[in-house]
């Protein structure tokens, strides 16, 4: 069986985004793991660092985009360009991939946000399996847009936000997934074309397990024909802050471990709203009172280019750290999955991006829960209504608020419920991975199917 592995090469091409470069290159390691070999086709925008993955082999797709285009502030258009423009590319380099592999390479594994690989693939004749990176349950309200749409539910109205979602509860309008981009219909289009061929591939692969979102992957096993493989989390197969395990396009500083190592524990609010995300500079100054007023220590990522038209520190209030006296500590990006996982940190005050989620799952840390865009909304209504192990920052980010909700989640009297809740799915998110888990076998089953491709 070894053997046999051993002579087939897998080709998976990666979205530039963070939030999907991660679990690809984890899933690339994941399958390494099982005896494939790899090659990475990437974009030149946001290109991974070949030096950190020695045992991969990299190829570059060019991807057309001027220096003001390769940029994540519209993440949408972004992706719609790459779709456009590395389609005639990938075409080009496939043949020469394929026949210059040294071994039969039985399928390629694309994000399932690059939907021009599908049928690209079809014209070549090579099944192709999907990464979807996000959540099975957002994926579910993504395959039903042309209903919501139908029945009213989108776009969303301002004036219907607190109504439910009849088909999805508890889901209310303000939690449908919506995206700023500079084409209103653009969020919806693509979605809608990435489900679709979703349904044309050979199989979709999920970072998430079977125990946290079963009802969502029993419903898609229904609606999609296909074998949907649930095998996260990928992260927790990978040895923490290991090479394998950081795929950051960004460094992440270091110190701020040491600075956690002060910090009491279960004490830190840890805050970060993950590589795309950016804020007003009134909003900045509603998070740093509120923070400082809630009298918890916290840990604050402060990413370039996340306060809009402003650089960020120099937005602080004069003196603002240093009147805290060591209780807050600023970097410009965290080494996350560690930060997650340290003893201090008693709450992740996150934008619930699919992977900040996960990752905050695994580590059994309760969440202040602020979305933004796209997914975002849905997870969160799941972390707080659904799995119970966080709380949503209601109303407007004003630092009252702010204050109110890390004391609910930190010291208030349901927070010992949610951190118990967290801790449970910790275990479950730990012991699916374990032989005969439900992830541990799905992902004996994606092995052996893509075996079968080749045969
Ligand atoms: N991340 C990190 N350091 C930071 C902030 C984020 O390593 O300071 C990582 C985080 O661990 C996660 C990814 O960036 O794996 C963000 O992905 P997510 O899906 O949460 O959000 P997105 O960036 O796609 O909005």
């Amino acid at each position: 069986m070894e053997e046999e592995k051993k002579q087939h090469r897998l080709l998976l091409m990666a979205s530039p985004l963070q939030g999907h470069m991660t679990p690809l290159l984890h899933l690339a390691h994941i399958l390494f793991s099982k005896g494939f070999s790899i090659t990475i086709l990437h974009t030149l925008f946001n290109s991974p660092d070949p030096d950190s993955y020695p045992h991969f082999s990299f190829h570059a797709i060019p991807d057309g985009l001027s220096e003001a285009e390769a940029s994540t502030l519209d993440a949408v258009h972004l992706t719609d360009l790459i779709n456009t423009r590395c389609a005639h590319p990938l075409k080009e380099c496939l043949p020469s991939l394929l026949s210059d592999s040294p071994q039969p390479v039985p399928c390629f594994i694309s994000d399932a946000a690059l939907h021009f690989t599908q049928p690209i693939c079809d014209e070549f004749k090579l099944p192709r399996l999907v990464l979807r990176t996000g959540g099975a349950s957002s994926f579910l309200v993504f395959a039903s847009f042309p209903l919501l749409r139908e029945k009213g539910y989108l776009p969303v109205q301002e004036s219907r936000l607190e109504e439910p979602v009849v088909d999805f509860p508890p889901l209310k309008v303000k939690d449908l997934p919506k995206f700023q981009s500079q084409d209103p219909e653009a969020f919806y289009k693509l979605v809608c074309r990435f489900v679709e061929e979703c349904k044309a591939s050979s199989g979709v692969i999920w970072n998430t397990f079977e125990e946290l979102e079963s009802a969502a992957l029993t419903k898609l096993r229904q609606d999609f024909s296909l074998p949907i493989y649930p095998i996260g989390p990928f992260h927790k197969r990978l040895p923490t802050g290991s090479a394998s395990s950081s795929a950051s396009l960004l460094t992440p500083d270091k110190s701020c471990i040491s600075w956690l190592d002060k910090q009491e524990h279960n004490s830190v609010v840890y805050v970060s709203f993950g590589s795309i995300a950016a804020i007003s500079e009134a909003e900045f100054l509603e998070i740093a009172w509120g923070l400082a007023n809630s009298q918890q220590p916290f840990l604050w990522v402060i990413r370039p280019g996340s306060i809009r038209d402003s650089e960020g520190l120099e937005a602080l209030p004069s003196g603002f750290l240093e009147n805290l006296g060591g209780r807050g500590y600023i970097v410009k990006w965290a080494p996350q999955e560690q930060v997650l996982s340290h003893p201090a940190v008693g709450a992740f005050w996150t934008h619930n991006g699919w992977n900040s989620t996960l990752e905050s799952l695994c580590e059994g840390v309760p969440m202040i829960c602020m979305p933004f865009f796209a997914d975002q909304k849905v997870n969160a209504k799941y972390a707080s209504s659904v799995w119970k192990v966080g709380v949503q920052l209601q109303n407007k980010l004003e630092r009252g608020e702010v204050e109110k909700t890390i004391k609910k989640v930190m010291v208030g009297d349901g927070a010992k419920e949610i951190r118990d809740n967290a801790l449970n799915l910790k275990e479950k998110a730990s012991a699916c991975l374990k032989e005969g888990g439900s992830s541990y076998c799905f992902l004996d089953s994606l092995v052996s199917d893509i075996l079968s491709f080749a045969s």
